[in-house]
């Protein structure tokens, strides 16, 4: 039978990677969240909405639809047609998600538009919320963590990869900053649910996190 795997953590902590190979092993859908909460930023950025006026993004949230499109070695991102894979990636969309996020009218929308996705099949749904909120009865939940040091190193690698220059204590900062907001909002804060399994992978590579995480998944 097709399971629920609810995949969360704190910024950079290798979520997405892990959870798209573990998804295609199983031969299972892949959701990434966090791109939704990104898609919603980038469009209230682009549109001059007030990024915590709650009413005026629940307005704004009507107005876009969203398309994912399996892709390597990331899948794209559509709204309204217009490819936004890279662009919900760029700073200014990632220094001012936590607070779209933190809206009330988004996350229910995100919420009901992730459960509808869950609903298709075998899942892997990686977030902040989804063993605690969104999936509260997946079969198997893990909670990725490691060092804030150790996750801006890792940005820092993908950066250069790229040929992006930041500079690794701005990296540090960022993230602390972005798990800070994550796990102080009121609505669906980021926390380890009571029955994940914790997952420290400071000092483990992909390989061996998809392997423990499968190890989790026979139990
Ligand atoms: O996973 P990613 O870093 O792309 O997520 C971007 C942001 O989206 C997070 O920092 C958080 O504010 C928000 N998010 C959320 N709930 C989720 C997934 C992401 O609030 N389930």
């Amino acid at each position: 039978t097709k399971m629920q795997i609810a995949i969360d953590g704190p910024a950079s902590a290798g979520k997405s990677t892990v959870a798209k190979l573990v998804a295609k092993e199983m031969n299972y859908i892949y959701c990434d969240t966090g791109a939704m909460y990104r898609v919603a930023t980038w469009y209230a950025l682009k549109n001059n909405v007030a990024l915590d006026d709650n009413q005026a993004l629940e307005e704004m949230l009507k107005d876009v639809q969203l398309e994912f499109v399996p892709a390597e070695p990331v899948q794209k991102v559509f709204v309204n047609g217009e490819e936004v894979t890279d662009a919900i990636r760029m700073p200014d969309v990632t220094n001012n998600v936590s607070l779209v996020a933190a809206q009330p009218s988004v996350r229910k929308a995100m919420t009901q538009r992730q459960r509808e996705i869950a609903d298709a099949g075998g899942i892997v749904m990686d977030g902040r919320d989804i063993g605690s909120v969104v999936l509260p009865n997946a079969q198997v939940k893990v909670f990725m963590e490691a060092t804030v040091h150790e996750r801006a190193l890792r940005r820092y690698r993908e950066n250069q990869a790229k040929g992006i220059e930041t500079p690794l204590a701005v990296l540090e900062e960022e993230i602390a900053a972005r798990d800070y907001k994550d796990s102080t909002r009121k609505e669906a804060p980021l926390i380890c649910a009571e029955d994940a399994i914790k997952l420290d992978t400071t000092s483990l590579n992909i390989e061996q996190v998809v392997a423990e995480i499968k190890k989790i998944i026979k139990k």
